[in-house]
């Protein structure tokens, strides 16, 4: 009797602990990248002197009217509702530097790869100074999940740009990866995957290296709804293309529509039984962009292009909007992130280890 008594008192005291377990082993993630898209568009909406500009805006009175408002709150929720109706409400945004809450890359080169492997890796490669598409060398966040029971085989990624893929060397780690141009790597093929590989195929390929984000967006919930992976790297490039080509006009198009893939792909998730309440999403970007009329570039030459933000929501994210007068948060805390998120333990090469950006 005594002994049923004390087993019972012992279960009831492991009863946190079992269901933080439970909690942890039934967590889904879905990280989304956007690349190059600035801290100011995100937080402030649309700049009034690049959208004026007709060498950088086709119709200037046209996109006026789409993305013009008197202050940047309405600016930015007419730029990304999904991010200041949804994100603002229920999760934390983190980056705005006009309320100083700041953010940067870690790494010295302001562009892209080495952006992406600081995320992935959790630090700075001072070696790693180009975009070329050649393996990551160390071990990244991803591949520590894929090699944890809970989220092996269910660990996939979709890009948009070739280099991507090579962040988390993925065929090195074994984990499914699908960029630029290549067909779709869902394991249950459908006809509507079937039928965006040959849009994709049958478009022009504008950009030699990436493909456009609506398949990039396309395959990634087709493959979530289709094999339900537990982890997924979504990385999203239309806007840092069109950065490049001064083209202001389809960089906030750009924004706008990512924004809109993010909305569908929440909604989706969080009305379907596999991912409904159990997914956390995490929101970022590789690199800033110039001031001004300076927005085109970015690099280690670049001022304020080292310049990221930051956004969580979802499974376990408190709902603290936007921050403001904390930081400066690293890129590559990420890794920390999600590796909290996930409940698993993850040593960067360097052998420092970050507290997670939201714990
Ligand atoms: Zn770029």
């Amino acid at each position: 009797m005594k002994h049923t008594k004390f087993t019972i008192v012992l279960l009831l005291a492991m009863l946190p602990l079992l269901a933080m377990a439970k909690g942890k082993k039934d967590t889904r993630l879905v990280i989304i990248s956007i690349d190059g898209l600035r801290w100011q568009e995100v937080f402030s909406g649309a700049e009034e002197n690049l959208l004026m500009d007709s060498k950088q805006v086709r119709n200037p009175k046209g996109y006026r009217e789409l993305y013009w408002r008197n202050t940047p709150e309405e600016r930015r929720q007419i730029l990304m509702p999904f991010v200041w109706s949804t994100v603002a409400q229920k999760g934390i945004l983190i980056g705005n530097r006009d309320k100083n809450s700041m953010m940067d890359v870690a790494n010295k080169t302001n562009i892209s790869y080495p952006g992406y492997c600081e995320m992935m890796t959790g630090m700075v490669d001072d070696a790693i100074t180009s975009n070329n598409p050649v393996d990551n060398p160390h071990r990244n966040v991803l591949e520590a999940a894929n090699e944890d029971a809970r989220y092996k085989g269910k660990v996939v990624m979709y890009g948009s740009w070739q280099s991507t893929r090579y962040a988390i060397h993925n065929e090195k780690a074994g984990i499914p990866a699908c960029v630029s141009y290549e067909p779709n790597v869902c394991k249950k093929q459908t006809k509507r995957l079937q039928m965006v590989d040959r849009l994709m195929a049958g478009m022009p390929h504008y950009w030699r290296s990436e493909h456009f984000d609506a398949f990039t967006y396309a395959y990634a919930l087709e493959t979530l709804l289709n094999d339900h992976p537990k982890v997924m790297w979504i990385s999203f490039g239309d806007c840092d293309e069109w950065g490049h080509s001064r083209k202001y006009d389809l960089y906030l198009d750009g924004a706008n529509a990512t924004d809109a893939f993010i909305r569908d792909i929440y909604q989706t998730l969080e009305s379907n039984r596999f991912y409904r309440g159990k997914t956390t999403y995490i929101i970022t970007c590789d690199h800033g962009r110039g001031f001004a009329n300076e927005w085109a570039n970015h690099g280690s030459s670049t001022k304020g292009s080292d310049a990221t933000w930051f956004m969580m929501l979802g499974k376990g994210v408190e709902a603290k909007g936007e921050t403001s007068e904390c930081g400066p948060f690293y890129t590559k805390q990420i890794a920390a992130t999600i590796a909290n998120v996930l409940g698993i333990t993850f040593t960067p090469d360097d052998g420092a280890q970050l507290s997670p950006i939201v714990q």
